[in-house]
């Protein structure tokens, strides 16, 4: 049996999540005999996501299902083509099927373990051993050790807590075509509405700013964008901020939001719920702006700055321009 890792992209590029999966499937291929790690690409028009994926160090197959149905990511249509393939020809082809646990495959995968009749396991942070997992509950205030005795896993995976898998140009790695799954006929796609920025997304950038309800409004919001054009990074919320209308849905970090692992994580005007704090935990180095000397934030930051952001914002701007 092989660990089949399903891959992230938008039909034109692989997303760095899905290099992250592959480092826990291949953690994963060290405890078992059958290690083979095969990448399903689902998806229209999208060979250059096949290209992306040549480069991928340590695959042994590229599945390809390049069909119209697939255009959208639809779990309605997912879902049957990964349980198809994990018990093709009516044997269990595979003993591990990841995903990363995005947005996507927080949609598909647990209609997979639905259909295959078998746990989902989300979230791993850490490998123990090929049906060991560890995994945060109660937004990341205790970390649980899973066993799974499923014949086949399904997980998601947290990105932040894997490192990328290397890239190796130009690998030959074969490619098997898959014929798509006839269209479920559940769930039509409508329409997309995406936030587009020249910034780097929130989930791999290495510098990240992020602003609170302490914004007060929209407009003192983008203060955080010159900000981070200065430092090459992304911009971040908290839910307050962004159920105030302060900066778009796909900006929110926390529990409910985004999980990222930045180089440099500067939280301006956020309070530091334990919601917002579960998505942060992984940065490798937290700066806290905050007029409240006794404001939570200030007890995982690494350095903390008891000030008025309104002050601080236009200075430090200047600051990094010159
Ligand atoms: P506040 O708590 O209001 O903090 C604002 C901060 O700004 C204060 O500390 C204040 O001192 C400071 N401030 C004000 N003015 C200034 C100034 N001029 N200069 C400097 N500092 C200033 N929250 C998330 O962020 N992400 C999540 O994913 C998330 N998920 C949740 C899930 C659930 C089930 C629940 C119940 C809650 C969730 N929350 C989440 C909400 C969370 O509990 C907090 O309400 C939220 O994080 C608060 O956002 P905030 O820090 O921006 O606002």
């Amino acid at each position: 049996m092989a660990i089949l890792i399903v891959a992230e992209h938008d039909n034109t590029a692989l997303k760095p999540a899905t290099l992250n999966t592959l480092t826990a499937a291949a953690a994963i291929a060290e405890h078992t005999t059958d290690n083979d790690l095969h990448l399903l690409i689902i998806g229209a028009k999208c060979q250059s996501v096949v290209d992306d994926a040549q480069d991928i160090t340590g695959l042994s197959q590229i599945l390809l299902a390049d069909d119209p149905v697939y255009q959208s990511p639809l779990a309605e249509n997912i879902a049957p083509l990964i349980v198809f393939l994990a018990q093709a020809e009516g044997r269990t082809r595979y003993s591990h099927i990841l995903t990363s646990a995005s947005t996507a495959g927080k949609d598909y995968q647990p209609r997979v373990a639905a259909l295959l009749d078998v746990a989902q396991i989300s979230d791993i942070i850490s490998i123990e051993s090929a049906d060991t997992f560890k995994r945060p509950i109660y937004a990341g205030n205790a970390i649980a050790t899973v066993q799974s005795s499923d014949d086949i896993k399904v997980i998601s995976v947290r990105s932040s807590a894997f490192a990328l898998t290397p890239l190796t140009a130009n690998t030959e790695v074969p490619v098997i075509d898959i014929e798509a799954q006839a269209d479920s006929g559940k769930s039509v796609f409508i329409n997309a509405e995406l936030t587009l920025s020249p910034r780097p997304e929130l989930t791999t950038a290495r510098v990240i700013i992020a602003g609170g309800r302490g914004m007060k409004n929209a407009e003192n919001f983008s203060l955080l964008d010159t900000l981070a054009d200065n430092l090459n990074g992304a911009v971040g919320a908290s839910r307050a901020a962004v159920d105030a209308g302060f900066a778009a849905n796909d900006l929110q970090i926390g529990q409910t939001g985004k999980i990222v692992a930045p180089d440099l994580y500067i939280a301006v005007g956020i309070s530091g719920a334990i919601q917002h704090i579960a998505g942060i935990t992984g940065s490798k180095v937290i700066v806290a702006i905050n007029n409240d000397p006794d404001a939570p934030i200030f007890d995982v930051a690494d350095y903390g700055l008891v000030a008025d952001l309104f002050d601080v914002l236009p200075a430090l701007t200047a600051a990094l321009k010159a």
